[in-house]
């Protein structure tokens, strides 16, 4: 019976633990073969000997010690195993022809007290990994909420907290990372350089405040206006703003600055506050902007491609303001 019936149990289950079955699969397999394993034990040896049902005890014990102990069952599936055990010694023991009734109470109250401490054990130790997985699971919030809380502070240095758009400080960075790419890959980089006209006159008639509003609007358009991908917008500084077209050639990159100053034109004014009173129509918030292109090479001195769409900034405010004006051919045909 043990070599045809509970080996081969057992033999399953090993092998299905192989497998890393589910929760519920594992441990209801390890407790009934080791019942069973138990239990067939109890049934070869009644009323074989004195010695034999004496030592036939030791079986219940050593069952409950693998089940509780060895393989650190949930409480659940320990305490019914270690039951189904109990039970088992009880009937044996009723049956049991061969023990006094002294050895028997003996052997009962041996089996009961290793049931009790064992589950006290694996009471406790459940217990304990519940806990511990709590604690993991509150390590990972807490991981969650730092890197949530980095990335929120990465993006607020990185970003103008008035419009949004990204600061001077991530320009540089990203204008650098651009010079270098489009070095590679040989492709054209343009710049535009956007100021807000007479912005100073705009401040003094409505406000300060009004003033951050047009730039908030300003902000907005500037992002309509560009590819979402590729084209990168930034706050220069004050009421200036810089816009990098990679991979963009000058023709282009002029209808991009085109279409931004229109597009302030027709929206760059929000709406007044009644109390600011009428709009004056001579006080209209504007855009110049200067446009240059490069060929960037080896030796090329990045700063050369800004400076040469501020010249042309300034060439649009001396030709009367909202225009687009772009840089004249430069000495280094790489700025055309
Ligand atoms: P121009 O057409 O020549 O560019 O004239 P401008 O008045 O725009 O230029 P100027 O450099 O004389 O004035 C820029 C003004 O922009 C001065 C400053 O008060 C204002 N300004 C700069 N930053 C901000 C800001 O964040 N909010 C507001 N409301 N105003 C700002
Ligand atoms: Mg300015
Ligand atoms: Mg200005």
């Amino acid at each position: 019976m043990r070599l045809l019936i509970v080996t081969p149990i057992c033999l399953l289950v090993n092998t299905c633990l192989l497998y890393q079955p589910n929760k519920f699969l594992r441990e209801s397999s390890i407790a009934i073969a080791a019942c069973l394993a138990g239990l067939m034990q109890l049934y070869l040896e009644i009323n074989r000997s004195q010695a034999a049902s004496a030592f036939v005890q030791m079986t219940v014990l050593a069952v409950v010690l693998f089940i509780n102990i060895v393989m650190r069952l949930r409480f659940p599936y320990a305490f019914t195993a270690s039951a189904v055990m109990l039970i088992g010694d009880v009937i044996f023991l009723w049956n049991d022809r061969m023990l006094s009734q002294a050895d028997k109470t003996y052997g009962l109250s041996l089996s009961i007290c290793a049931v009790i401490i064992t589950l006290m054990a694996t009471y406790s130790s459940c217990r304990e990994e519940r806990l511990n997985y709590l604690l993991h699971l509150r390590g990972e919030m807490l991981v969650i909420d730092l890197n949530r809380l980095n990335a929120q502070l990465l993006r607020r240095s990185e970003s103008d907290a008035l419009t949004g758009l990204a600061n001077r400080h991530s320009f540089d960075a990203q204008y650098a990372d651009l010079w270098k790419k489009t070095l590679i890959e040989g492709t054209a980089l343009s710049v535009i350089i956007v100021d807000v006209d007479f912005f100073k006159r705009l401040n003094d008639r409505y406000g300060h405040l009004y003033g951050d509003e047009v730039l908030k609007r300003i902000g907005s358009l500037l992002q309509q206006a560009l590819r979402v991908k590729d084209d990168f917008a930034a706050r220069f500084g004050g009421e200036e703003f810089v816009i990098l077209l990679p991979a963009t050639h000058e023709t282009a990159a002029i209808q991009v600055a085109e279409r931004l100053r229109k597009m302030v034109e027709l929206a760059g004014f929000p709406a007044l506050d009644p109390s600011q009173g009428p709009y004056d129509m001579s006080i209209r918030a504007t855009v110049s902007c200067g446009v240059a292109t490069a060929y960037p090479i080896t030796g090329d001195i990045p700063e050369r491609l800004l400076e040469a769409a501020d010249k042309a900034l300034y060439q649009a405010k001396a030709e009367g303001r909202n225009r687009v004006c772009s840089a004249p051919q430069t000495t280094r045909s790489k700025i055309v």
